[in-house]
């Protein structure tokens, strides 16, 4: 077992990691604060390779891994969190669920401005009544001639405003079995949005609605009996989730370190002070710990699909490090890490959000007891005798 890098991955770390020196670094503080998506940044990370990274190179991709994917993701994150965001677009979203699934024609019809970073795919799973509780989710399609007619809406869709087409979690029939999925494209009859609403992380949503939209036979994904292929596909956009949510705290650990290598108190640098030196200790650890765990999960699944016990265990381990980096990072930085013109502030409110999004902490660790228990443990209540 080796613990380091080949040569070949070190290699694209290294041009991945002068990408985003020359071209991320300078503006990062600013492009956290702008509004919208940063569509000159997915046409010039499509320009450089890093869109589609680990798609086969017929699908239009680089014919990567999973693993060169994250070592991407990770030297974007490290100085430009929101850069980030667009990678994972290019790469773990749903973008990556749709190459997985989608048929020749469907590619043909939606890939060519997504690996040009000129359109995005966003993802429509939660519902107001269905967030943790996915599969009950009530989102549905009927049949009606040669299509379906879907009726329902969604909420928390990320990049609803930007995205040109959406992947829609839905019912074709009752219980888990009968969930699948679909593509709408913006502007579909009976497909609207409401008021744009806004995340901690400054990030905007729109709630989706469906209004008796027509869906013809092209635009379904995944017909009924697809919702465990569909999470299967969702466990790559958790790795994207938990890269980034890492990396912005290793962000956050260099921001921190060298302020405490410069700031003087007391007459003394703020790194003399043990206090200070063991919270350093502590998030190298945990960042660390959280890396292996992390890159097991992706270089065991090559350029297929990651396991999804290893996927939960790394979620969580990378959440949990990358909040304990940012929240410690900003006590080290007193005041100047808790303004917002410096990157540390961004981290940490974009640091909480993946302990809620793509399957909270609680969410992992319940499907990490199932893999332990070799069972699943029904979270519902039991029925009436
Ligand atoms: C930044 C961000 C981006 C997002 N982007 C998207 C997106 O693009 N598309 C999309 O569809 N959704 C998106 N979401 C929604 C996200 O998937 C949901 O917020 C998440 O699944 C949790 O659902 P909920 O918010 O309804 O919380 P709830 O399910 O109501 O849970 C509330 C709390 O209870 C806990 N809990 C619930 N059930 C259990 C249980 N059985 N055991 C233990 N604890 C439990 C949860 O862990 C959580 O802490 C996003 C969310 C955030 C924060």
């Amino acid at each position: 077992m080796h613990f380091r890098l080949t040569e070949e991955q070190r290699a694209f770390q290294d041009s991945v990691r002068r990408f985003a020196a020359n071209n991320l670094a300078a503006s990062a503080v600013a492009r956290a604060h702008d509004e919208g998506f940063p569509w000159d940044i997915a046409k010039l990370m499509a320009a450089n390779g890093l869109f589609a990274i680990m798609l086969p190179e017929e699908d239009g991709g680089q014919g990567g891994s999973l693993m060169d994917a994250v070592l991407a993701a990770e030297a974007v994150a490290e100085v430009c969190p929101r850069s980030a965001d667009v990678l994972q677009a290019g790469n773990f979203g749903a973008f990556r669920t749709l190459a997985e699934y989608a048929t020749p024609e469907q590619k043909e019809r939606w890939f060519a401005p997504l690996l040009a970073g000129e359109a995005i795919c966003a993802v429509g799973m939660t519902e107001p009544e269905a967030g943790s509780a996915l599969t009950d989710l009530r989102s549905t399609c009927t049949a009606d001639g040669n299509g379906w007619r879907l009726n329902g809406g969604k909420v928390f869709t990320s990049n609803s405003d930007d995205a040109s087409i959406f992947l829609i979690y839905c019912r074709f029939g009752p219980g888990t079995e009968g969930i699948g999925s679909v593509i709408l494209e913006r502007g579909m009859d009976g497909f609207s949005m409401g008021e744009v609403r806004r995340y901690l992380n400054g990030e905007t949503w729109r709630p989706l609605h469906f209004d008796n939209v027509f869906v013809p036979p092209g635009n379904v994904l995944l017909k009924e009996g697809g919702f465990r292929r569909q999470i299967a596909g969702f466990n790559v956009e958790r790795v994207g989730n938990s890269a980034r949510s890492r990396a912005v705290g290793e962000c956050a650990f260099r921001l921190a370190k060298d302020h405490a290598e410069t700031r003087v108190q007391f007459g003394r640098k703020l790194m003399e002070f043990q206090g200070l030196q063991w919270k350093f200790a502590e998030m190298r650890i945990a960042l660390d710990a959280a890396q292996l765990l992390l890159y097991r999960a992706a270089s065991n699944a090559g350029s297929g699909l990651p396991d999804a016990q290893e996927v939960a265990i790394a979620k969580h381990a990378c959440n949990q490090a990358g909040w304990l980096a940012v929240n410690e990072a900003m006590q080290v930085m007193g005041g100047t890490g808790y303004s917002n013109d410096v990157l540390l502030e961004y981290c940490l409110r974009k640091s909480r959000g993946w302990m809620i999004a793509g399957g909270s902490l609680e969410m992992m660790k319940n499907r990490i007891a199932e893999g332990i228990f070799g069972r699943s443990f029904p979270q519902r209540p039991p029925r009436a005798p």
